[in-house]
């Protein structure tokens, strides 16, 4: 084990990491069900796991129906090219994708990861718009976002928290109206100003981008159904096409299947998906879309959609996310979710008034504990991990985003350890 964490540290970028001054990582053995299995110092110790790895293990890991989705389709074929050629796994996801979408999404392309699909929605937008020369060239989007690593999503993401100042030269400059207050907060000045900024940019403006409902890695901002209604009209009132990025709310996690259909009735245009797709067993993502908006591409002077992964609908990635799918429907993942949510608000709500914490709050699956000072992430991990909860802050937040499958006492567990966390560490 000393080997292995002297080559990492040597050796190993970790997510944000430092590669001469890297924070410490502990390796994980094996993981199954809500639980990883970790070594501490030389000491194995079980954890439960508060994180589902970044939102993606929604089932917890090791499932029985997963994995034997991925060696079924092992042993037909690991991965074969989607140019010219396609496959039982990609059709059959694409089928599950079609049905669960909102309403008139029906045209399906996979991209390899949640960036990636973010990337192939903006570009699908400009080419939607490029039959009429490429004059829209900017989004729309709110501040407090977050879209991904690479360059068309980290242009949308939030300025400030996010990578401008490193890249700002580098960015196309988009246009972002505040974040929404926080849900319950009066919209009516906030609305005044979105639609000003949209008007004074308006025939510019290719489609509006934005995480319906809850902002997550931006910060774990929750806001109101009306705010993405707002930004809905003013879309479909200035010609924009509407892109919501799910990758985060997607698949129940926020309580309906989908945050923007579900709590503010508005079906985007171009929907993007990623992270629990395949129950957190390899990456995927997809970007599903009208037939019309197809039909727009088509008409760019490219006259076809320009992109197309290596991994494109990997068979592995496709059949697995179908069994995940079937999973979650076959155990009614909304009913999952409403009670890991439920345990979540009763088990954090000691933390309301604590002197360390400025607020505390839930939606779907997600529970959220938000501090007045920066978290200092390495001792609050350790401080959970002496509780038995592997929790991964950031910010000033120390937040949960449990497997749907999380039992009453794993939530329990976790919110206990989130409270005794925080209270030991900036208490
Ligand atoms: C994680 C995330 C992404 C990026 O997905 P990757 O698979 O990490 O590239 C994009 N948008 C949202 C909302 C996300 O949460």
């Amino acid at each position: 084990m000393t080997d292995l964490l002297t080559f990492d540290r040597d050796h190993l970028w970790h997510p944000y990491s430092s590669m001469t001054a890297p924070s410490p990582v502990y390796p994980v053995l094996s993981a199954s069900g809500t639980r990883l299995r970790l070594d501490r110092d030389g000491r194995e110790v079980e954890v439960v796991d508060a994180m589902s790895s970044w939102w993606c293990a929604i089932h917890g890991y090791a499932v029985p129906e997963l994995d034997a989705a991925v060696r079924k389709q092992l042993d037909a074929m690991s991965h074969v090219m989607f140019g010219g050629l396609t496959h039982e796994p990609a059709v059959e996801l694409g089928r599950r994708l079609v049905r669960l979408a909102p309403e008139g999404l029906d045209k399906v392309f996979f991209a390899d990861s949640g960036s990636v699909s973010v990337e192939v929605a903006m570009k699908m937008a400009w080419q939607a718009h490029a039959a009429d020369g490429l004059t829209r060239t900017k989004m729309f989007t709110i501040r407090g976002g977050y879209h991904g690593d690479t360059f068309s999503p980290m242009s949308v993401t939030d300025p400030e928290g996010g990578m401008h100042s490193m890249y700002g030269g580098l960015l196309i400059e988009h246009v972002f109206a505040d974040r929404p207050p926080r849900r319950g907060e009066p919209l009516d000045d906030w609305k005044a100003s979105t639609t000003a900024l949209f008007e004074q940019h308006a025939d510019e403006i290719a489609a509006v981008v934005v995480e319906p409902l809850l902002q997550g890695a931006g910060g774990m901002h929750v806001y109101d159904p009306e705010a993405v209604q707002h930004l809905a009209a003013l879309a479909r009132a200035h010609g924009a096409l509407l892109i919501f990025d799910e990758i985060a709310t997607g698949f129940w996690r926020t309580g309906p299947l989908w945050a923007g259909t579900g709590h503010a009735g508005v079906t985007p245009d171009i929907l993007c998906v990623g992270k629990a797709l395949t129950g957190g067993y390899l990456t995927l993502a997809a970007v599903i879309t009208s037939a019309e908006v197809a039909a727009r591409v088509d008409a760019s002077p490219a006259r076809a959609m320009m992109h197309g992964p290596t991994f494109m609908a990997n068979p592995l990635a496709c059949a697995v996310a179908s069994a995940s799918l079937d999973l979650l429907e076959s155990r009614g993942a909304a009913d999952d979710v409403r009670i890991v949510g439920d345990l979540l608000r009763t088990g954090l709500s000691p933390a309301v008034g604590h002197r360390a914490v400025a607020d505390v709050r839930t939606i779907g699956a997600v529970g959220v504990l938000e501090l007045w000072e920066p978290v200092d992430v390495a001792r609050v991990t350790a401080a959970a991990l002496d509780r038995g909860v592997w929790v991964r802050p950031f910010r000033n937040l120390v937040y949960t985003m449990p497997p749907y499958v999380s039992t009453a006492e794993d939530v329990a567990t976790i919110t206990a350890a989130m409270i005794g966390a925080v209270d030991e560490v900036h208490g």
